[in-house]
């Protein structure tokens, strides 16, 4: 069994898309980034390669590499996992948890999951997602950014 843990924070701002795990949510902001910002698919990406000790994202998909400007994290998930099972690892779980005053995610729990099992090629009930709020403190709770963490076991 090995484990691994992902952290990864996005800035909001207005005129980009609110990306999570895939699912475009409606919101008057979206989350900067390279790729698609989508920093809860960045979190478990880490997580992945955390596990597997196959460095992390920056190494894979450099963010000044003009071939990943406006990526699907999805697509960059989806190539973690075929090295991760490349190595003969196979995931166990994932829990994930965004951090994040507003808008309300409940509502996409199970889209989310759905998507990161499909790109993972795992069931959805081997991968939670979760959120919490920084109560109103600091940059998170300020609204100026969304912060996601996550652990995956693999065997
Ligand atoms: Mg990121």
């Amino acid at each position: 069994m090995r484990v691994g843990n992902g952290f990864d924070v996005h800035q909001l701002v207005a005129g980009r898309y609110l990306i999570l795990a895939g699912v475009n949510i409606p919101f008057e902001m979206g989350l900067v980034g390279h790729s698609d910002g989508d920093a809860l698919t960045h979190a478990i990406i880490d997580a992945l390669l955390g596990a597997a000790c196959l460095g992390d994202i920056g190494m894979w998909f450099p963010n000044d590499d003009p071939q990943y400007r406006g990526a699907h994290s999805l697509d960059l998930l989806r190539a973690v996992s075929q090295a991760v099972q490349g190595k003969g690892l196979r995931i166990s779980n994932i829990d994930s948890v965004i951090i994040c005053e507003r808008p309300k995610l409940s509502p996409y729990f199970l889209q989310m999951r759905d998507n990161l099992a499909s790109a993972l090629s795992i069931e959805t009930d081997q991968i939670s997602v979760k959120a919490t709020t920084f109560e109103g403190l600091g940059f998170v709770g300020r609204g100026e950014a969304i912060a996601c963490q996550a652990v995956a076991l693999l065997q």
